[in-house]
Order: structure tokens, then sequence, then C-alpha cells
């Protein structure tokens, strides 16, 4: 099996930009067409769901703050027509709740505006890096009474199959590969998320609290997913 890479031609990764400041569409568009993307651009919430469902990009860039729509509206919406895309939301520094709002609507990953557009560019490489590596033969993973498919970005808990995104299935990858020895929230957001040390870790965590909510019986109280306090998480399969 073939896998295209980078700019090769026909196998280009496309990115769905929804943005309303032209200055930053631009400087998104430059950067991420130099790596190799492809770029479509929207600049009304509208008009950027019409083109998730549409066009089928691979990745949304997703501004909170828009002239039609709010953002955690349009991340609902794209959503509901694709559970499993990955979606990184651009929020302003004052809006430390937002944040949370965002990552409940289904927003996975967020950084904060005015960000460096190599750190952005960094984390986009992760995420396809990683969807790249994806076997074909690749196993189940049973913890407790879920099995989660992992190419198919789901799992199914009593009977009920219910949707991971794309950062959901990667953590879940990294924990079970660990085999329940504790993982670095450090280790975690530079494989996955492929920022280092100095960045935020919130994000790891955020991801953590909604996969418990697929899997614990008790999210509260975790069987499966277990916190190690001052280190990371690990994962107890039985
Ligand atoms: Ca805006």
């Amino acid at each position: 099996m073939t896998v295209p890479s980078g700019a090769a031609g026909a196998g280009r990764r496309r990115v769905l930009i929804i943005e309303d400041e032209p200055d930053l569409v631009r400087g998104l568009r430059d950067a991420l067409e130099f790596e190799g993307f492809e770029i479509m651009a929207a600049g009304l919430g509208r008009e950027g769901v019409t083109l998730a469902r549409d066009r089928g990009p691979d990745l949304v860039l997703l501004d909170l703050m828009l002239p039609d729509m709010n953002g955690f509206a349009v991340c609902e919406e794209i959503r509901a027509v694709n559970p499993v895309i990955p979606v990184i939301m651009l929020t302003a520094r004052s809006q430390e709740n937002d944040k949370i709002r965002g990552l409940e609507a289904g927003a996975d990953d967020y950084v904060t505006k005015p960000f460096s557009i190599g750190e952005l560019v960094a984390r986009i490489n992760a995420i396809f890096r990683r969807l790249q590596r994806i076997t074909p033969r690749e196993e189940e993973i049973t913890i407790g009474t879920t099995v989660v498919y992992p190419r198919r970005h789901e799992l199914v808990r009593r009977g009920k199959t219910m949707a991971l995104s794309f950062y959901e299935v990667e953590l879940l990858r990294l924990l079970a590969e660990r085999d329940g020895q504790p993982v670095p929230r450090e280790e975690i957001l530079e494989k996955i998320w492929g920022v280092s040390s100095n960045s935020s870790t919130r994000g790891v965590d955020n991801v953590i609290v909604k996969l418990r909510r697929k899997i614990e019986d008790n999210p509260g109280d975790p069987r499966h997913i277990v916190t190690i306090y001052g280190t990371g998480y690990k994962l107890v399969m039985d």
C-alpha cells in the first residue's frame, strides 16, 4: 500500500480555514501551501459548514469569533456531518472560559491568538504524520467492557457505538502501547500534538475528560484512564 506524502500531487492533504481576518488567512494560506497542503478558506461560519460538508477537508482551523455565527455552533455543525475530523480552534487570549466551551463543542485542540504560525504548522504536521502511520491490519483495543476500533474512529460499549475524534484515538493508542506504564503529559503533547515542553498540557487533560465520559462507569472516579499525579496518565485495560 502506498501512502501519498507531503506535497505529492493528488494525495495532498486538504485544510479548511474558517476565519474572517484576511491578513491571518493570507499568512496561514502561505505557510500551509508552502508545506504542501491544499487550502480552502471561508470567511463566514455558514460557508465553512458548507465546505466541510461538500468538499471533505482533512482538517479544520476554526476561528471562534466569526461575523455570522460563533465558532462553537460551527464546530457542532461540522461534528454532526463529520465526527472524526481534527478541528483546531483559534481563540483570543482573553477567552479562557471559551476554550473549555470549545472543547465541549467538539474541538480537539486550540491555539491562542496571537500564535506562532510555525507552532501551528508543527501541530498540523504531527496530526497528518500520525494519520499516515495507521496500518491496515491494526487490531482493536479492549478496555474493560469497551472495544475500541482505532481505524474506524469508533468504540462500542454495551452495544452502543460512539465516534472518537482524532485526538481521542491517538491518545488511547499511545496509552495502550505502554501497556499500563504511566505516560508523561509532556510526551503525549509532543507525540500527538507535535509541540514540546513550554506549551500548555490542558489540551491533553481535556481529551482525557472526554474519553473518560465515553469509557468509564464513573468518569469522576476512573478505573481505566488513571491520573498519575505530577506525571501523566496510564491505561488499565482490565
Ligand atoms: Ca474573527
